[in-house]
């Protein structure tokens, strides 16, 4: 069955020697055992410090971004290859806040899931919908087809390697939660759609994560529902005992 994976988003967060800390608590803490696969997203710059000071503990490393271009004049962007070569495992692609704020489209998210596969780097697809979307009854066409956009091109072995992460966008960095029915719902409608557009085994094996102000309070509840398989924490995967209270809160895979 699919293993729950919780992953922490840092964003603009900490400096290199924060970084080096978080990392180092939350290797302590997940030699010891959990459930649930984790994950630290930090910035680019101190991929290779955070890399280092998980040394071999289970704590997987993911990129917040990267460029579908191998190489070349793009100043500022990061190739895949300069994340494998950094040690990534993950890379978040489509998180809201890089399609809201930074103009980010479905083609840019299908192109850089294409690259990362490519180069052996699994990606994190974020869908969600704004609060206006929500409220105009558009979540499921808005999520649907921003699934389609940023993964519908695929092949099946490619799509196996993929996560999905549910987001919906007044839910991130609000404290504004979905109920866990309300994330459930979509989570239920986003499986029936890889169903749909893939097929029922790939349905069953594809993990779909829940994003959006998940807080150790939160977190049993939501990651309890049968279609929420982890979470892409964002604030709370800042402190190490918060992130590992939520990791904790996975149930072990049946
Ligand atoms: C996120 O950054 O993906 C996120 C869900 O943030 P927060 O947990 O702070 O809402």
């Amino acid at each position: 069955m699919r293993r729950p994976f919780v992953a922490g988003n840092w964003k603009m967060n900490l400096n290199r020697q924060r970084c080096v800390e978080l990392a180092e608590g939350l290797s302590a803490g997940a030699a010891a055992g959990l459930a649930a696969e984790i994950a630290v997203c930090p910035p680019a710059v101190y991929l290779d410090a955070v890399r280092q000071a998980i040394g071999d503990a289970p704590v997987g490393l993911a990129a917040q971004n990267v460029y579908f271009e191998d190489n070349g004049a793009y100043t500022g962007e990061i190739s895949t290859q300069m994340l494998t070569d950094l040690g990534c495992q993950y890379v978040v692609l489509g998180h809201s806040e890089r399609r809201h704020i930074l103009g980010e489209t479905d083609v840019d998210v299908a192109k850089k899931v294409s690259a990362a596969l490519a180069a052996g780097i699994k990606p994190i697809v974020c869908v969600g919908e704004t609060l206006e979307e929500r409220e105009a009854d558009r979540t499921t066409e808005v999520v649907s087809s921003q699934f389609r956009g940023s993964v519908g091109h695929l092949s099946d072995a490619d799509f196996e390697q993929v996560v999905i992460a549910y987001e919906p966008v007044w839910a991130i960095g609000t404290g504004k939660v979905a109920t866990p029915e309300q994330a459930e719902a979509v989570h239920a409608d986003l499986r029936k759609l890889i169903e749909t557009s893939y097929n029922a085994d790939l349905a069953s094996k594809v993990r779909i994560q829940y994003g959006g102000s998940v807080k150790p309070e939160n977190a049993v509840e939501l990651l309890g529902q049968p279609n929420i398989d982890g979470a892409l924490v964002g604030g709370a995967s800042l402190e190490v005992e918060s992130f590992l209270a939520i990791a904790s809160a996975a149930p072990i895979a049946g």
